[in-house]
């Protein structure tokens, strides 16, 4: 089956907004056993919408546009294409009242051009829009002779905006693309996410003993992140939940202890899991950081039965104030050391009476780097009831940003392994 997707907007080639419609799109389906053939980035230009549709179309079997549907002058996919296939626009009363309702329960007044949005092409199919106002659409197209006769692939069409996209993709358009083109067979797939073990490394292990199963049909994948790698097992046919099983089992076998939780789960859901689990409680003490590790912790629903709060200690000053870092320690040491982290975790763990505390210190960079303490080193510290506080190091010579995330991936990292091994 041939599906290629069109995302339309002069922002992406302008690199003003990132892509994410191509990424999550693209794993949504192939999680789902359809994989993309083709994508396509286009401008705001009825031209250019319109070539690429008809392109696609005529090699396709299912077109997916993204973006245009909304009411401004810059949003012509709608109008468009339903002129491109010469099909009549009509008014949907229902979506007409979906879009009434949703100004007044905002207690905005409604311009007249939002109207726009319930137009509908002669007999396209719905997709009614919960976070937004314009629907998604899908139709089928007859293409001229001088294409492919006889064929009649489906084009739909989703809105720009990522929150009113993936609900509508997860409630309408998958269920309608299983219905309209079911899998001659069953699709399952499981990915493993893990953490703290290099991509070749991983492949290094698990390769010659997956093999046999790869042989009877597993397809087995590597996605190298910040500081993780996803293994994605998947394959077709009814015994394939049977060999996908045993291949997780070899895996945690081999790899088990890197391994954090499986398909949409991420580190941090796993430490506030663990710890709900255990009714323990946890804190945090920042400074290179900034906060970010205890953002990480209460983007987590139920984050509030574990998690008791933060101190976000950047100057030496308040590491002493808040803390009780020594300020001889400081001296010796340096704030970026495994002294500090320790005493930053211990007196988090102190002042807060939390069960568990992490702490992180570091050089972000650009500047600030050293020839023994180079930009990107980074100590973690934890402290638990009943254990002697350890610090690790770390080190990540990247971007502010990718520091970041990486540092507390790894923050995360050592309180997990904590609660599951004890370590
Ligand atoms: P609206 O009603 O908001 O105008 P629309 O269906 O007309 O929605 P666009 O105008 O094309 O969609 O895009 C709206 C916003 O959605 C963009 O400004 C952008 O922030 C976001 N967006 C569009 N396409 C993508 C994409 N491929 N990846 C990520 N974000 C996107
Ligand atoms: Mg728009």
């Amino acid at each position: 089956m041939q599906i290629e997707l069109i995302n339309t907007g002069s922002e992406l080639l302008l690199g003003r907004v990132l892509n994410t419609h191509q990424q999550w799109l693209g794993k949504k389906l192939a999680d789902t056993g359809y994989i993309l053939s083709r994508q396509v980035t286009v401008p705001d230009t009825a031209e250019s919408i319109c070539d690429a549709v008809q392109a696609a179309l005529s090699r396709s079997d299912l077109v997916i546009t993204t973006g245009g549907l909304g009411p401004t002058s810059d949003d012509i996919t709608r109008e468009r294409i339903a002129a491109q296939f010469s099909k009549p626009l009509q008014k949907d009363e229902a979506i007409a009242e979906h879009i009434a309702r949703f100004f007044s329960q905002r207690k905005r007044p409604m311009p007249k051009s939002v109207l726009v949005q319930a137009q509908v092409p002669e007999g396209a199919l719905v997709f009614n829009n919960e976070y937004g106002t314009a629907p998604g659409l899908a139709m089928t197209v007859s293409l001229s002779k001088s294409f492919i006769s006889n064929l009649q692939p489906w084009l739909v069409m989703l809105p720009g905006p990522p929150r009113e996209l993936r609900p509508m993709v997860e409630t309408h358009m998958l269920p309608f693309i299983r219905q309209e083109f079911p899998l001659k067979e069953e699709f399952h797939c499981c990915t493993l996410r893990s953490m703290g073990i290099g991509e070749s490394m991983v492949e290094d292990r698990l390769l010659d003993r997956i093999r046999p199963l790869m042989e009877q049909g597993l397809d087995l994948g590597f996605c190298a992140r910040t500081g993780q790698v996803d293994i994605r097992l998947c394959g077709h046919g009814s015994e394939m939940p049977a060999i996908i099983d045993k291949a997780e089992s070899l895996i945690r076998s081999e790899i088990g202890k890197y391994i954090y939780g499986t398909n949409d789960d991420s580190i941090e859901k796993s430490v506030v899991d663990k710890l709900i689990a255990k009714d323990q409680t946890i804190a945090v003490a920042e400074s290179c950081t900034g906060g970010f590790l205890g953002h990480h912790i209460t983007s987590i629903p139920g984050a509030s039965r574990v998690f008791l709060g933060g101190f976000l200690t950047y100057s030496n000053e308040l590491k002493e104030k808040m803390l009780g870092v020594q300020s001889e320690t400081l001296a010796k040491n340096g704030a970026v050391s495994e002294k500090v982290a320790i005493e930053m975790a211990e007196g988090a763990r102190l002042n807060s009476n939390a069960d568990h505390a992490l702490s992180v210190t570091g050089i972000a960079g650009p500047g600030g780097g050293t020839k023994d303490k180079p930009v990107g080193t980074v100590w973690l510290g934890l402290a638990s009831i009943g254990h002697k506080p350890i610090a690790i190091q770390k080190y990540h010579p990247y971007d502010r940003e990718t520091f970041k995330k990486a540092t507390v991936n790894q923050a995360l990292e050592l309180i997990r392994r904590r609660l599951v091994k004890n370590e």
